[in-house]
């Protein structure tokens, strides 16, 4: 049996994974178990931002191993107060709250918004509204996928949590209109990454977050995949010199090696915790945090915001100058592109199964939309080869479409 269909008899399928059995990798590459090399233009969703076993992430995990690995919030432990620090120091916040996946750190807001409007802006009790986006992605738990707008995420696993009100993402107006004296926060993603990397109108984050202010609504950002360098600034707030009432911070804080996730917020929005209210067994274990502040500081220290700024905007203009019909639109801050497939031509699961073939990995999300966001740690040398690899994927499907 080979591995492929020892995982399908084995594993859950709910996932279609592209047809590659990765054994190792290092950087910005991985290796097949055939010995093939491919570059990861996939990144994990963002989660393998600093490049595969960057030495610094290893060496801190490491020698974290040989110390003191998972006590649980039990005990203090020396390495979480540390990493803690840096995360409020570096996104302007004032406490972080340590979780591990993302939807657990967005659940995690959920409940401080909501606790938020009962006890601090004086809501009646179980009537607090959250204002989310439609297209929006924030996990796979029951209560975020139920204010999802994909119907397939949702299909067969209800009945859902009440509190969510959905208005279209980018529409500043709709924001206001949608506020009532209930509305305890709104939910956003400055960009939007699994709807295919959809960037909203100019200043619309700023906008949305005067509107908050004036109406006592906190603003909270998942930057779960856009956040620390993504967009090609640290946070993609930044873009808009906003700063929201929460953040939501996960993928790349476990610099591709454990997951670690973080809601942070200003101390008015924390203090609604007091002990027993909220907690994770595994949340910020002294591994995880070891790991979570080599990842902050490797992501200040290379610079590698400003090179993800630098390499995306490189990377987008050669995709523009390949001026295939089959792109239909490239859309992208920093290394988080996206490229609009025409679907005259072909499907964007084609051209990764296609790009797959000649080395590179990446997947496409929705039908149309293949996704190109690399380890931040690429070099310009490395992505115009990329580029000559897409430019012939590219023609390979002309050429294939005008024999057909
Ligand atoms: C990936 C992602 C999540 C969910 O994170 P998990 O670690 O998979 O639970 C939430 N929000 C955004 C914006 C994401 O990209």
């Amino acid at each position: 049996m080979s591995i492929i269909e020892q995982e399908e008899q084995f594993c859950a399928h709910n996932y279609h994974p592209i047809p590659v059995v990765l054994t190792r990798a290092r950087g910005i590459y991985a290796w097949d178990t055939a010995g093939l090399r491919y570059m990861d233009m996939m990144s994990a969703y963002s989660a393998v931002s600093h490049g595969h076993l960057h030495p610094r992430l290893v060496s801190a995990l490491n020698t974290q191993l040989t110390q003191l690995t998972i006590v649980s919030r039990a005990f203090y432990t020396d390495k979480l107060a540390p990493f803690l620090e840096k995360a409020c120091e570096l996104s302007g916040q004032d406490v972080a709250l340590p979780m591990n996946t993302g939807a657990e750190a967005v659940e995690t807001a959920i409940k401080a918004a909501r606790k938020w409007a009962y006890t601090v802006k004086g809501i009646e009790k179980d009537k607090a509204e959250i204002i989310t986006c439609e297209g929006n992605f924030h996990g796979r738990t029951v209560t975020i996928v139920g204010f999802s707008t994909e119907e397939q995420y949702k299909d067969g696993f209800g009945p859902f949590a009440p509190g969510f009100k959905n208005i279209p993402f980018g529409d500043a107006n709709a924001l206001e209109k949608a506020i009532t004296p209930n509305t305890a926060a709104f939910l956003v993603e400055p960009i939007q990454g699994e709807n295919g990397i959809i960037i909203p109108p100019e200043s619309y984050l700023k906008k949305c977050s005067e509107i908050c202010a004036k109406n006592n609504v906190l603003l909270i950002c998942d930057e779960i995949q856009t956040g620390l360098g993504r967009t090609g600034k640290l946070f993609a707030c930044d873009h808009d010199d906003v700063k929201p009432d929460g953040l939501i911070l996960g993928k790349a804080l476990g610099g591709g090696l454990l997951p670690v996730s973080l809601f942070l917020a200003k101390k008015e929005v924390m203090d609604v915790f007091t002990p027993g209210d909220h907690g994770s067994t595994f949340g910020g274990n002294p591994l995880a945090a070891a790991v979570g502040l080599e990842a902050l500081k490797l992501t200040v220290e290379k610079q590698m915001p400003e090179h993800s700024a630098k390499m995306g905007e490189h990377f987008k203009n050669e995709l523009l100058k390949l001026e295939s019909p089959i792109i239909k639109e490239i859309r992208g801050k920093g290394l988080f592109i996206g490229v609009e497939i025409n679907e005259k031509y072909t499907s964007a699961r084609k051209v990764c199964e296609l790009l797959m073939n000649k080395g590179i990995l990446t997947k496409e999300t929705h039908e149309t939309v293949v996704r190109f966001a690399p380890p931040l740690i690429i070099t310009k040398a490395e992505l115009d080869k990329a580029i000559e690899i897409i430019k012939s994927t590219l023609s390979e499907i002309l050429d294939g479409h005008a024999a057909a």
